[in-house]
C-alpha cells in the first residue's frame, strides 16, 4: 500500500506530494471527509513514506500525471524493513489510536469503561506521554488518530500543546469526519486535507472485486446507497441490507390491507436483528443503543423506498399516491429524529408504522 495507489483522492494526494517535495510535511494533518473513502490508507501510506528508510520518487506516467496533476510521487519504497512493519502493522513507531484502545490501557478503571469515546487517559497514555521517546527505529514517529471527533473535550484539550509544538520528528494525523464535532483550538493547529466521496462507478467496481458473490443488483444497489463511501457500501452488502430492503418493500407495498400490527413486530425484529450485527462489530455500544442504530437503518431503508417509488411514479401510481408518498417520507424523518432523541423505540415504531398504515389505506 503506497500513496499513489489511493484513487480518486487527487486534490488531497496533491496537497500532501507538494508539501513533500518542499520538505515541509506538517507535524499535524487533520483528514476529514466521509467515512471509508481512503483517509485511512492515505494516512498509512504517509505513514510508510516517512518510516521508510530507502524513500524513492516515481516518475507518473502520462495517465497517472494527468489525474493526480504530478509528474512525480515520493513513496515509500515498499521493500525495506520498514515498510514491511508498516504493512504489517507492527512497526514501533507507527500508532494508531482508537475508541477501543482503552481495553489495553494499563490502568483497570481505564479498561473497565465502555469505549464510546477517545477519553483522556486514552490519549495522555497512548499519545501524549509517547511524543517526547526517541523514535525506537531512528527515523520518525506517527501517531493516527482514527475517528478523532470521537475525542472527549478534555481528551482534545489534552492534546493542544502536542499538536502545536510536537517534537522534530513526530508527525500526528487526525481522521475525521464530522469537523464540526472538533474544537476550533484543535482545528487551528492542524493543516486540514479535504478527502471526496468515491465515485459510484468506482464503489460498484471495488465491492465486485471485495464480493465476487454478490450478484449484480446487489452490488448496484450497495453501490448507489453507500454515496460514494466504499466503507459503507461494504457494511451494506455485510449486513444483508439489500435482502432488507426487498423485505421491507413487501411489507410496505401491503401495508393499506390491515397488516400494521404484523409490520410493527416485524420491523422491531429486523432493528434487533441489525442491531446483534452492530453491537459485534462494536461491542461497547448498549442493546439499547445497538436497537436503535438497527431502527434507524430500518427508517432509512423505507425511506430510501418511498424515494424509489416517487423516482418510478409512473409503475407504481396505481396503489400509493405522490402525496402520500411524501408525508411518509416527512414521518420516517420525523421518527429518526425522536430516535435520536432517545424517545421510546416501541412507542415511535407503533405509531410511525399507524400513522404510515393511516396515510395508505383506502
Ligand atoms: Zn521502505
Amino acid at each position: 500500500m503506497s500513496l499513489s495507489d489511493v484513487r480518486h483522492q487527487d486534490a488531497a494526494l496533491r496537497r500532501i506530494q507538494q508539501a513533500l517535495s518542499r520538505d515541509r510535511v506538517p507535524h499535524a494533518y487533520l483528514f476529514h471527509g466521509p467515512e471509508g473513502v481512503g483517509k485511512e490508507r492515505v494516512a498509512r501510506g504517509l505513514a510508510q513514506l516517512l518510516l521508510c528508510s530507502n524513500p524513492t520518487e516515481r516518475e507518473l506516467g502520462i495517465d497517472e500525471a494527468g489525474v493526480v496533476g504530478l509528474k512525480r510521487v515520493r513513496e515509500g519504497c515498499g521493500r525495506c524493513e520498514d515498510c514491511r512493519l508498516v504493512a504489517a502493522q507492527t512497526h514501533p513507531d507507527f500508532h494508531v489510536i482508537y475508541r477501543q484502545l482503552h481495553r489495553d490501557h494499563p490502568e483497570a478503571d481505564v479498561r473497565k469503561r465502555k469505549g464510546l469515546e477517545i477519553g483522556v487517559d486514552v490519549l495522555r497514555h497512548f499519545v501524549i506521554d509517547k511524543v517526547g521517546l526517541t523514535p525506537l527505529r531512528g527515523r520518525a514517529k506517527l501517531f493516527v488518530i482514527r475517528a478523532a471527533d470521537d475525542m472527549t473535550v478534555q481528551a482534545q484539550n489534552a492534546l493542544l500543546k502536542t499538536l502545536e509544538e510536537p517534537p522534530g520528528s513526530t508527525f500526528i494525523i487526525l481522521l475525521v469526519s464530522a469537523v464540526d464535532r472538533l474544537l476550533p483550538t484543535t482545528l487551528s493547529r492542524c493543516q486540514l486535507v479535504r478527502f471526496d466521496g468515491l465515485p459510484e462507478g468506482f464503489v460498484r467496481e471495488k465491492l465486485g472485486e471485495f464480493r465476487p458473490a454478490l450478484s449484480r443488483e446487489r452490488i448496484e444497489w450497495c453501490a448507489r446507497c453507500g454515496e460514494g463511501s466504499l466503507g459503507r457500501t461494504l457494511e451494506y452488502a455485510d449486513d444483508e441490507l439489500f435482502e432488507l430492503h426487498q423485505r421491507l418493500a413487501e411489507s410496505l407495498t401491503r401495508l393499506g390491507d390491515g397488516h400494521s400490527d404484523s409490520l410493527v413486530k416485524a420491523w422491531t425484529d429486523e432493528a434487533s436483528a441489525l442491531g446483534e450485527r452492530y453491537r459485534k462489530r462494536d461491542p461497547d455500544i448498549t442493546d439499547s443503543e445497538a436497537t436503535r442504530r438497527g431502527l434507524a437503518t430500518v427508517f432509512q431503508l423505507a425511506a430510501g423506498w418511498y424515494a424509489d417509488v416517487l423516482r418510478n411514479y409512473a409503475d407504481t401510481a396505481q396503489f400509493i399516491g405522490a402525496e402520500t408518498v411524501a408525508t411518509a417520507i416527512n414521518r420516517l424523518a420525523e421518527a429518526q429524529r425522536q430516535l435520536d432523541l432517545n424517545a421510546n423505540t416501541q412507542l415511535i415504531v407503533e405509531t410511525l408504522v399507524g400513522d404510515l398504515a393511516g396515510s395508505t389505506a383506502v
